[in-house]
């Protein structure tokens, strides 16, 4: 690592330096500590040339909701580089820096991968240190690696995978050696293709290239076959019940007093500067998820929507489990459609949330995954094809994307 050039999502906290995570009530937050993958980067001689653009508290599939203002795609400055990590994933596909960290909670780093053009990997939950990474929905959230090659990938994520004593949800379970796992090839691994992925809202040139990408695949000796998971339908709903009373919990400390934007003005009471600090730090889609998780969890309502989707929670983990144990990995589309124009999907928060319903079943059962450039559509925009794992099974996912 020594001397690569890196950008970090503005997620992750650098001791001394301002973290935001895009929103307005950190500004002025400095760090006073660094996160364990910022010292272990750092330490095997990574620079951080800098903080990359992200939406607020990684909310978001196009980087336009952040107080720092839209980041761009790089093949098209009309259209969204994908959220919520589109700052990192449009770094290294603009040269901007080698490799980059982003966050994955229900696709932020698979879909900017897949629609700026470059690599992108959610490892398994709990396979890298969350410690020192702002939260948003903590049963959820994994950390990992945008680059422009699978070997890239395969490197940086050396460095940032394994056990950390300040975060409970990292095991004590070895590291395999991810670089020599890339040569493994994929004579006589069973791939296989679920059919739900290719459903309504899939574009026909998304289906092409992916299913491009798995005749390739098969050409080097991979056994491909057609499987379901009819549990799939749910995952969106699930996410939008689950995220958001988990992104409430988590931005409660937010309370104008211990991080970032005070109010130097007098108020009558506490009600009114926890409404003046909020109303002014958080922009709009964080208000929208605050309120609709606060209203989740309060008696009640908890049994009949955050209990229930805990249980639906499961059906989705019981559908990968049976299907992998006929399979070794799956292949399927990451987003439905190539980038979308600025501000197409603004006005409209459940066309927006759709633009994740083929990473979000994995983000549901933990899983590892990764989006490896496929193809370009016929307007020169990158397609991304999306190869799950089993769970700590980074090193095969990786093995399939090594032989694209
Ligand atoms: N786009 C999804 C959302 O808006 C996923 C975000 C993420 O993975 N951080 O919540």
């Amino acid at each position: 690592m020594s001397g690569i050039p890196f950008g970090i999502k503005d997620i992750f906290c650098i001791k001394g330096h301002e973290a935001t995570a895009g929103s307005r009530i950190l500004k002025g937050f400095k760090a006073p500590y660094s996160a364990t993958v910022i010292e272990r980067l750092q330490s095997e001689g990574a620079i951080i040339l800098g903080r990359t653009n992200m939406d607020e508290f990684a909310c978001g599939s196009s980087t336009e909701h952040s107080c720092y203002g839209v980041t761009r795609n790089p093949h098209d400055l009309e259209r969204v580089p994908g959220g919520s990590s589109g700052g990192s994933a449009a770094a290294v596909v603009d040269n901007m820096c080698l490799g980059a960290l982003g966050t994955d909670t229900g696709g932020s780093i698979r879909q900017p991968a897949s629609l700026s053009g470059c690599y992108g990997m959610k490892p398994t939950y709990g396979r890298v240190s969350r410690y020192g990474v702002i939260a948003m929905a903590s049963s959820w959230d994994t950390i990992g690696p945008f680059a422009r090659s699978v070997e890239d990938i395969a490197i940086i994520m050396q460095i940032l995978a394994g056990h950390d004593s300040h975060d409970s949800t990292t095991p004590n379970k070895p590291v395999p050696d991810y670089l020599s796992a890339l040569k493994g090839g994929v004579k006589g691994l069973k791939i296989g293709v679920p059919k739900e992925y290719f459903g309504e809202g899939v574009t026909s040139e998304v289906k092409t290239a992916v299913m491009g990408a798995i005749d390739g695949l098969k050409k080097k000796g991979a056994i491909v076959k057609e499987v379901s998971l009819p549990s799939t339908k749910y995952a969106v709903a699930i996410y939008y019940i689950s995220m958001p009373a988990e992104l409430s919990a988590n931005l409660a400390r937010y309370d104008g007093v211990r991080f970032g934007l005070g109010l130097d003005k007098a108020v009558k009471d506490l009600d009114e500067y926890y409404e003046l600090v909020r109303g002014n730090g958080f922009g709009d889609e964080i208000k929208r998820r605050v309120i609709i998780g606060t209203y989740l969890l309060s008696a009640g309502y908890y049994d009949a929507y955050y209990k229930k989707a805990q249980q639906v929670r499961t059906l989705i983990i019981e559908d990968f489990n049976r299907v992998f144990k006929e399979v070794d990995v799956l292949c399927a589309p990451v987003a439905p459609t190539p980038a979308f124009k600025l501000g197409e999907n603004l006005a409209n928060p459940l066309a927006m949330y759709m633009a994740d319903a083929l990473t979000i079943p994995v983000s549901v059962a933990g899983l590892p995954a990764m989006s490896a450039p496929c193809g370009m559509s016929s307007g020169g925009l990158p397609i991304g094809l999306q190869i799950i794992g089993r769970q700590f099974d980074e090193d095969v996912v990786m093995r399939v994307g090594g032989s694209l």
